[in-house]
């Protein structure tokens, strides 16, 4: 079958919206109608070659729809189905995934990295590779169904797709690898789509002060809505809070999320942490950056403590049902998170107001 989809086909260029040709669900393979796709920073990364991937892609890895057709054996989801598509999901039984760090499935890294990894989409019998093995900017998509988290069907579309990549990396931060614990002090740096979860994350695991650093005074605003306590605009500004707050202790998890990450503000990150605190970088840093500015002898003799994140440390069969009840019982906003929606055609204005600081998260409705 074809289907309309945003392709790009050279760093540096906008998304292409054109037909493209879709292979038929091959075994364990399901097809899916898209109903919602999320507007995510990692696709623009892609755009901007912060984070090169296989091209030509139609893009887009977080996502939610409809089961429209099944492959041969599958039987974990049924047509009809509602679905968020995650596209980071586990194998279940590589030495990460049996030792219960699923995030980090050795299985998915090889097919994020384009390996051993067939895509559905040509074009003309050209091959496209799909973002994150999904590639949600489109109609119509067929994945696996281990990609596939079933879900009640009141849950609206627009709110499903984020649980695929921006809410489980954000929140997962703060409640997995931060491991925030009640009444610690959380700065996180950079509240677009991705950090405004890492304030409910730490909202969630029962923080007591946070506090959220942007320049941009909209997102500053929005902030106390997913659980800032303070607001501020700066990284010196927060430490000097944070002094006056905690009578110098600083905070115990700073988490780093801003659009694109540097290696000064990753030193400038640990400034706002004090002993024995965490440091989580969630953003991505383009990989000419790629030392890391800071005071080691006071990292050392301060025990502190800096990690990455792959995909906020949560296992998506478990998380994304927790999530779903947070949100149902108003202890999670993901509704406010869906600042402005889009046609497929409007995706490259999409990412303009993102750029543009308009956006928690853009969705592109399908
Ligand atoms: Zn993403
Ligand atoms: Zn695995």
């Amino acid at each position: 079958m074809r289907t309309k989809a945003a392709v790009l086909w050279e760093v540096g260029t906008p998304w292409s919206v054109e037909e493209v040709e879709l292979a038929d669900p091959g075994p364990g393979q399901v097809l899916i109608r898209l109903a919602a796709t999320g507007l995510c920073h990692s696709d623009d990364h892609a755009v901007t070659g912060d984070a090169p991937v296989g091209l030509p892609i139609v893009g887009g890895h977080e996502g939610a729809g409809v089961v429209e057709a099944l492959g041969p054996g599958v039987d974990r989801v049924a047509a009809g189905d509602h679905v968020v598509l995650a596209f980071n999901f586990p194998c279940g039984h590589c030495r990460y995934c049996a030792d219960g760090r699923s995030a980090l499935c050795y299985v998915a890294r090889r097919r994020l990295a384009g390996k051993a990894y067939p895509s559905p989409f040509s074009r003309d019998g050209r091959p496209i590779s799909a973002m994150g093995g999904l590639g949600t900017f489109s109609q119509y998509t067929v994945v696996p169904q281990e990609s596939l988290v079933p879900i009640d069907k009141d849950v609206s579309f627009d709110v499903a797709a984020l649980l695929g990549c921006a809410v489980t990396t954000g929140w997962g931060a703060a409640v997995h690898l931060a491991g925030v614990r009640p009444g610690e002090h959380v700065v996180v740096i950079g509240c677009g789509g991705v950090g405004m979860n890492s304030l409910q994350g730490a909202r969630t695991a029962g923080a007591d002060i946070v506090v959220a650093v942007d320049p941009n005074p909209y997102k500053r605003e929005q902030a106390a809505t997913f659980g800032a306590t303070h607001a501020v605009a700066d990284i010196p500004a927060a430490k000097a809070l944070l002094e006056e707050l905690t009578h110098g202790h600083l905070a115990d998890v700073a988490i780093l999320s801003v659009g694109v990450g540097s290696s000064a503000l990753v030193g400038q990150m640990m400034t706002t942490v004090g002993l024995d605190g965490r440091g989580v970088i969630t953003a991505v840093t383009p990989g000419a950056a790629d030392a890391i500015e800071m005071s080691v002898v006071g990292f050392t003799l301060s025990q502190q403590t800096l990690r990455g994140n792959v995909y906020g440390g949560v296992n998506m069969h478990r998380d994304i049902g927790v999530l779903l009840g947070l949100y149902r019982r108003g202890k999670l906003n993901l509704d406010e998170l869906v600042t402005r929606r889009y046609t497929l055609e409007d995706i490259n204005q999409g990412y303009a107001d993102m750029h543009a600081g308009l956006n928690l998260r853009g969705v592109v409705q399908l």
